[in-house]
């Protein structure tokens, strides 16, 4: 079968690479794609973002099932277009995407069917002064959210009663576009947190896979929130009976609620989790799977990715049990200098098939091209060196020695990737 793989960044090669091995599967198109993609994959450039331009790419190419990447076209109902055409999608509809494209449908979906989240209100524009009014007596810190998606930046972590009033102001004054046009204002939770995922076709979830992200841009969580600049997997801080707690309190009653309410969701369900002293809550829902976490969790399935991503989109994962192996994997991200910030692009990045060849080491490019025979940089995360070893020191250690290995003077990685997991383990 032909498979088309939406999107571009380090997720879709891991997509890309598990997908190509299956022996279902004949040929793997990415689009857009990238340089490194497109080693292991057909390349077709049509932006991730292009919903009619995708429908008519799986059309003239005759696809017969395609995976959605990123959570954009997800929202925009690339899944809904895709199935009006007759052409299998994984991934959620429009509807069953509201879990990431509105934090505000989440959180009162939430209160509806019991499940366990930080005490919130919601405000819309034109309720600025009820929004003040509530927070003038709310404990600190306190968190601010637009509604919509706002890549990561549309959160604030509110320390005195000033910066969160400030932060309503400015998310009422269009600092984040239409996605702020309502904000969510919700109790700090104290904790740590982690990522759980579960592969789901509409009625069963199945647990896939948990990780911890590095969010910060540098060592000790300093700098910058980024896409995520390193993750290992499995989480050191959730264990099987942890992971199960989550499935029954969280993941469990999503899905029998969202089915009750008329949007089944199907595809990857990303929960991002706070581990309190009162029990897992929910912080929120990606409807994807994480860029970094799935170049981490990925590595570690022995099970054929196709076979079980078509069960997820026909309903039948009551039939699948995914295999996994007992290795941990860790993946750095390499990052153009001034990211997340203003970056250059073209950079020449030399070193590559010495640090891919590495032992139990798989680069995964999140945004290169070639030019004049030269690996460039195209992005901000540009690489994902990741490796697997028996446990996460192993793992750590051969993705370090092969992003040693990587000449970019124009780039930058985090040092602290899995540290401290590695030092209470000692
Ligand atoms: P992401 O980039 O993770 O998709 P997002 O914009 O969707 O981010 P959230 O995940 O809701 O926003 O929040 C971003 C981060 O802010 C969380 O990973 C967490 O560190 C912190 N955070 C959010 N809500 C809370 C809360 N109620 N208590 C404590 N920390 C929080």
């Amino acid at each position: 079968m032909k498979i088309l793989v939406v999107g571009s960044g380090g997720r879709e090669h891991a997509l890309c690479a598990c997908l190509a091995q299956s022996p279902l599967v004949s040929e793997v198109i990415c689009a857009p794609g990238n340089a490194g993609i497109a080693k292991i994959a057909r390349r077709a450039r049509v932006s991730a973002d292009d919903i009619s331009g995708q429908v008519a790419l799986a059309e003239a190419e005759n696809v017969d099932f395609v995976v959605v990447g990123p959570e954009a076209p997800l929202v925009a109902g690339l899944v809904d277009a895709l199935e009006l055409v007759g052409i299998r999608a994984f991934g959620p509809t429009a509807a069953a995407a509201r879990l990431e494209g509105s934090k505000a449908f989440t959180k009162a979906f939430c209160i509806r069917h019991a499940i366990p989240t930080a005490a919130f209100r919601t405000f819309s524009f034109g309720e600025a002064d009820e929004a003040r009014a509530y927070l003038a007596d709310h404990a600190l810190p306190v968190v601010i959210k637009a509604d919509g998606l706002a890549a990561g930046k549309g959160v604030v972590i509110a320390a005195t009663r000033d910066e969160a009033l400030a932060a309503v102001d400015s998310a009422f004054a269009g600092a984040f576009g239409a996605a702020g046009k309502e904000i969510v204002i919700e109790a700090f939770m104290h904790g740590e947190e982690a990522s759980l995922f579960a592969l789901c076709d509409g009625g069963t979830a199945l647990l896939f896979g948990t990780a911890q992200d590095h969010k910060r841009a540098f060592d000790r969580d300093e700098g910058p929130n980024t896409g995520g600049m390193g993750a290992f997997s499995p989480a050191a801080n959730m264990d099987d009976a942890l992971s199960e707690q989550v499935m029954r309190k969280i993941v469990e009653p999503t899905l029998k609620g969202m089915a009750a309410e008329g949007a089944p969701f199907r595809g990857f369900l990303y929960a991002g989790l706070m581990l309190t002293s009162d029990g897992p809550q929910l912080i929120e829902y990606n409807v994807r799977f994480g860029d970094p976490e799935c170049q981490v969790v990925l590595p570690r399935l022995e099970s054929d990715l196709a076979a079980i991503l078509l069960a997820a989109c026909d309903g039948r994962l009551h039939e699948v049990t995914p295999r996994w192996s007992d290795d941990h994997a860790m993946t750095v991200v390499l990052a153009a200098r001034g990211y997340p910030g203003s970056f250059s692009r073209g950079t020449v990045i030399d070193g590559l098939d010495m640090a891919s060849s590495a032992e139990g080491v798989f680069i995964y490019h999140a945004a290169t091209e070639i030019q004049d025979g030269m690996w460039r940089a195209n992005g901000g995360r540009v690489l994902d060196v990741t490796a697997r070893g028996r446990d996460l020191q192993e793992a750590h250690d051969r993705a370090y020695r092969a992003v040693a290995l990587v000449d970019w003077p124009d780039g930058f990685y985090r040092r602290d990737i899995g540290a401290k997991a590695l030092r209470q383990r000692r």
